[in-house]
C-alpha cells in the first residue's frame, strides 16, 4: 500500500509497536505525527524517516489539552489527517487480591480514557476526510489471561469502544477498527523475553511458534488505515499468529 500524501498519527510511538507502526507508514510514503512523552526518542526515529514529513509533539493522552494540542499541531503542519493509530497503552498484572486499587485507575486512565480522549481529539478532522481509526487492543481484549483482569479490563473496553464507534459510521464516515496482537517484542514485554518456560509455553499456544516483532503488526495497521480497507469497519483484527484459532484446549500431540 502506496500511502503518499496522507497523514497520520500515531500515540505511543516512541517504542514497541507504536515505533514499528510508524516506521512502516514512513516507509509507505506517509506524513507521520509522532506522539508520545519521550520526545528524543520520537525525534531520533522522526529523522530516520525523515524530518519534512513528520511532526514530533510530546504528547501524555492522560492529559485532554496536550492531546488537543498534538491534533491541533498536525492539522496546522500537514492540514488534512487520514487516520489515527490510538496504539499508546501500559500494563498491570496481577490477580484481584495483588493489585493495587490505584494502579488499576491509573491503568484504566491511559489505556481507555487516554484512547477516547485521542479519538475524540481527531474526531472532526477524521470526519473531514473520511478517515480511519485504528486502536491497539490486544488478544487480552478479546478473552481473560491468567493474573492479568486488569489489563483484560482496559483492552476488552477498548474492543467494545471501537465496535461501538464504528456503528456510527454512517453518520461520522469515521471508519473504527482495532487490532488485537499477541506477544510482541517491546518495551512493555522485554522482561519476559528471557524466561525461558514463559516463552515455551507461549510458542505451544502461538500456531506460528514465535512472538511479533512490531513490523508483524504494522501491516494490518496500514492496510485498516488504508482504502483499501473502505469497507472494513468494526473489526478487532487477531494478530496473534493462530492464537484465536484455538478453542482452548491443550495441544494433544
Ligand atoms: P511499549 O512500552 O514499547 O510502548 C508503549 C508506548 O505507549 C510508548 O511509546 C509510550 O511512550 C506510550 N505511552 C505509555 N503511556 C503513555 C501516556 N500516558 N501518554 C502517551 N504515550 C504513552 O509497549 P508496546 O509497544 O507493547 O505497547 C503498545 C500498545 O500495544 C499498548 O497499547 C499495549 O497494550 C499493546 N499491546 C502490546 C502487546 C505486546 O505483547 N507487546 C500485545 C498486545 C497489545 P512514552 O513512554 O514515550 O510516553
Amino acid at each position: 500500500m502506496n500511502l503518499e500524501g496522507k497523514t497520520y498519527i500515531v500515540t505511543g510511538a516512541s517504542s514497541g509497536i507504536g515505533e514499528g507502526i510508524a516506521r512502516d507508514l514512513g516507509v509507505r510514503g506517509a506524513n507521520v505525527v509522532l506522539a508520545a512523552r519521550r520526545t528524543e526518542k520520537l525525534e531520533a526515529i522522526a529523522s530516520e524517516i525523515g524530518n519534512e514529513r513528520c511532526l514530533v509533539v510530546a504528547t501524555d493522552v492522560t492529559d485532554p489539552d496536550q492531546v488537543a494540542a498534538m491534533v491541533d499541531g498536525a492539522r496546522e503542519k500537514f492540514g488534512a489527517i487520514h487516520g489515527l493509530v490510538a496504539n499508546a497503552g501500559t500494563a498491570a498484572m496481577g490477580r484481584m487480591e495483588e493489585l493495587d486499587p490505584a494502579d488499576f485507575r491509573k491503568l484504566l486512565d491511559v489505556n481507555v480514557e487516554g484512547t477516547y480522549t485521542t479519538i475524540r481529539a481527531a474526531w472532526d478532522a477524521l470526519k473531514e476526510t473520511g478517515g480511519s481509526v485504528v486502536a491497539t487492543s490486544s488478544v487480552s481484549g478479546i478473552g481473560g489471561d491468567w493474573g492479568a483482569f486488569a489489563y483484560n479490563a482496559s483492552k476488552g473496553a477498548i474492543s467494545l469502544m471501537v465496535q461501538g464507534l464504528a456503528l456510527d459510521a454512517h453518520a461520522s464516515g469515521v471508519r473504527v477498527n482495532a487490532i488485537a496482537p499477541s506477544l510482541t517484542l517491546s518495551e512493555l514485554t522485554e522482561g519476559m523475553m528471557d524466561n525461558d518456560d514463559l516463552i515455551g509455553a507461549f510458542k505451544t499456544r502461538i500456531p506460528l511458534g514465535r512472538a511479533a516483532d512490531p513490523s508483524d503488526i504494522a501491516g494490518p495497521v496500514a492496510f485498516l488505515l488504508s482504502d483499501e480497507a473502505r469497507f472494513v469497519n468494526g473489526v478487532i483484527l487477531p494478530v496473534d499468529g493462530g492464537l484465536n484459532a484455538s478453542n482452548g484446549q491443550p495441544p494433544l500431540g
